[in-house]
């Protein structure tokens, strides 16, 4: 969802995160975004009657922690009124017909998912009028280069590292990037055993300071016994989007001596991408034989390395 903001936009989570950071604050508030979007919006600032120092004085209100210490990002995620705000503010782009969210629909989002919000507003001297018409009238959202213009956006990238190998059996289902392939034998695992999927998922949540797919879906757990990677994957990016994390480009290497993998890889990509909620362009599929070396060489098993490259607001 995060990827429908415009720049200004997500500059004004940026802001948010910072302000958060600075107070030692464990969630991103709703409060820190109504800073965020203040400070990234001069015009919006002028159209509400709220002044710069009045803005300054709404910073320092904030509370401290009394950890005394700034947290380092990218450990801060939303708190669940923002994420409510965050999904609030796409509805009102809906609304407008607008695929983008602006400042002006983070505004609107901001009071329906934190309603209590606007008495911070009238306090900061913002007029009930001009609350209800910047709500009501938001400023149409749109920005070029939304996509292409991430590496200008406020943020910083991390990477991730994911590596899975499962062994290979004769009667077992061969699914690898969320596609069943033809084979003879299929992987031996707890889940569906897709060595690509949980490559992917370990590389993601590597990107963004996460863990590991062990923690997160034990394979001890009954609830993941045959279960679709692609469900994990489907945790993992809402996991990435609570976190503010975005992710721009996939990379993998599928280790495997038969059969042939690369007239699977559109079909691979579009499933792997569905289910991360990104465009299949981001993901880059490579395959490998080990030249007859080794477990994998004598086709008794496979294995996937992925790097995974997120844009941490
Ligand atoms: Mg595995």
């Amino acid at each position: 969802m995060l990827d429908r903001f415009t720049e200004t936009a997500r500059r004004a989570i940026f802001y948010a995160r910072g302000e958060a950071a600075e107070r030692g604050s464990e969630e991103i508030e709703a409060d820190h975004l109504l800073y965020g979007v203040l400070k990234t919006d001069q015009a919006l600032l002028e159209r509400l009657g709220i002044s710069v120092d009045a803005l300054q004085e709404l910073g320092s209100s904030f509370a401290k922690s009394d950890r005394g210490r700034p947290v380092s990002p990218p450990g801060i995620p939303l708190s669940i009124e923002s994420r409510n705000v965050i999904s609030q503010s796409a509805a009102a782009a809906d609304r407008q017909g607008s695929p983008q969210v602006g400042v002006s629909q983070f505004l609107a989002g901001l009071l329906a998912g934190a309603p209590r919000l606007r008495k911070v507003l009238t306090d900061a001297g913002a007029k009930v009028e001009s609350i209800n018409s910047a709500i009501a009238n938001p400023e149409p959202a749109f920005e070029t280069r939304v996509q292409a213009g991430w590496e200008m956006a406020q943020g910083r990238f991390c990477t991730g590292i994911g590596y899975d190998l499962h062994r290979l059996e004769a009667g077992r289902k061969l699914m690898i990037g969320g596609v069943e392939i033809p084979f003879d034998k299929g992987s031996v695992g707890h889940s569906d055993g897709d060595v690509l999927a949980h490559a992917i998922c370990d590389a993601l949540l590597g990107a963004a300071t996460l863990g590991d797919i062990g923690t997160h879906f034990p394979d001890t757990d009954p609830k993941w016994k045959g279960a679709s990677s692609l469900v994990f994957l489907e945790h993992i990016a809402a996991m990435l989007g609570e976190h503010l994390g975005m992710i721009s480009q996939i990379d993998a290497v599928v280790i495997c001596e038969r059969p042939k993998l690369g007239p699977h890889f559109p079909a691979m990509k579009h499933a792997l991408a569905k289910a991360l909620k990104i465009d299949p362009a981001q993901i880059n599929l490579k395959a490998k034989t080990n030249e007859g070396v080794d477990a994998i060489g004598r086709g008794e098993a496979l294995a996937a390395n992925v790097v995974a490259t997120i844009l941490q607001i």
